[in-house]
């Protein structure tokens, strides 16, 4: 993009805060203005000291009120992010044959991680034409469902509803948790990085837990299966049981994750993070459908994502120039998905974002098409 259209965007077209980003996604600066106030007392003391297994515990507890999760249910910690958590599942919850609803990139690269296991058989992948939904489709050939609740390549978003089965349900909720609605009784396994919803920094996994999914990685763990124990998720419950990580953690990481959820539950819980973020699908899903010159990329409206949305643009209208006008002005991350390779703007809906922003940057959108 060398030669982009100057366009100055009037303060009032000026969103509060610039950051659209689908991850990593905007941390409000009160969290990192609370976190740089703790000075000397946090960042740079042992992860194995009361202050930061305090985090730990506040994380735990935190995000098993956040979900209402049911008794029995455990929240387990590691490093790694959602990507780390796709090889620990490989090792520690995939018993024998599991199958993957792939309905765009994130959920694709688990498929394909499990896919050169030696120790497991070949998956079964149901594939959705991307901006698609699919569902698992319940077989006695298959121990783990691998289900994705917002698939944030493409802004899709699919209920998470159990098959008719008792494999495990092992959710990839990493651009979903916390923002949208999801009954735990419906999953084993819902885990997720915090830098979407969670306004937080990359490099950790969270995943809630039910008693069977705690049973299988009990059983895998402490069997004959060869596995590298940073994938261990049963070193991984040992740890979090005692409220610490297997390796260190970044304390920032925790600290800015512990500050989103407790500013959730403070706010209304997750009924108000998801109708927040409902809030503003619902600004942004209304504009693309009124603008001349845009829709919303997934047609089916119910499958449209509250956290990721994904707005096409007729040819005449270049989406890159669009998003490097933005930048310009200081708004930033709203380009495509790169290997969806459309003429899209990628718009992230997470809690932190606020709403009345959202609507600010539509107008914003409609000032520059407007001159280019
Ligand atoms: C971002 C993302 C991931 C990868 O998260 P990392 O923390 O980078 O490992 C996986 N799945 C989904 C749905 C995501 O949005």
């Amino acid at each position: 993009m060398t030669d982009l259209p100057n366009i100055r965007l009037p303060v009032d077209l000026k969103p509060t805060d610039g950051r659209f980003g689908s991850g990593p996604s905007k941390v409000r600066v009160e969290a990192v203005e609370r976190l740089a106030a703790t000075g000397k007392t946090l960042l740079g003391t042992s992860h194995r000291r009361p202050a930061v297994v305090g985090l730990v515990e506040k994380l735990r507890d935190g995000l098993g009120d956040l979900f209402s999760l049911p008794d029995g249910y455990e929240v387990l910690v590691g490093l790694g992010g959602a990507t780390a958590f796709w090889d620990a599942a490989t090792f520690s919850l995939i018993e024998r044959r599991s199958q993957h609803v792939v309905i765009g990139e994130f959920s694709s690269k688990f498929a394909a991680a499990v896919s050169g296991a030696p120790h497991l058989e070949t998956p079964e992948v149901i594939q959705a034409e991307y901006g698609h939904v699919e569902r698992p489709v319940a077989s006695d050939e298959i121990d783990t469902y691998a289900l994705i609740h917002n698939e944030t390549s493409t802004g899709v978003m699919v209920p998470i509803e159990r098959p008719a089965t008792d494999g495990l349900v092992v959710v990839d909720a990493t651009s979903a948790a916390g923002a949208l609605p999801v009954d735990p009784h419906q999953f084993d396994a819902y885990y997720f990085s915090p830098q979407k919803a969670f306004g937080s920094e990359g490099g950790m996994w969270a995943a809630l837990c039910s008693p069977a999914a705690i049973t299988r990685i009990t059983e895998l763990t402490g069997g004959d299966r060869w596995i590298p124990p940073f994938l261990d998720l049963g070193i991984a419950l040992t740890n979090s049981r005692k409220n610490q990580t297997y390796n260190t953690p970044a304390l920032a990481t925790l600290a800015l994750f512990v500050d989103q959820v407790e500013w959730m539950n403070d706010s209304g819980g997750l009924t108000w993070a998801t109708e927040r973020c409902a809030s503003s699908a619902r600004t942004i899903y209304g504009w693309a459908e009124a603008a001349g010159y845009a829709q919303p990329f997934v047609t089916d409206p119910d499958a449209r994502s509250a956290t990721v949305a994904t707005i096409d643009f007729d040819d005449s209208v270049p989406a890159a120039e669009v998003s490097g006008v933005l930048r310009a002005n200081g708004i930033v991350d709203t380009e495509s998905y790169r290997k969806l390779g459309r003429n899209q703007l990628r718009i992230a809906l997470f809690p932190a974002i606020d709403p009345h922003d959202v609507e600010i940057l539509t107008a914003a959108i409609d000032h520059i098409v407007e001159r280019l």
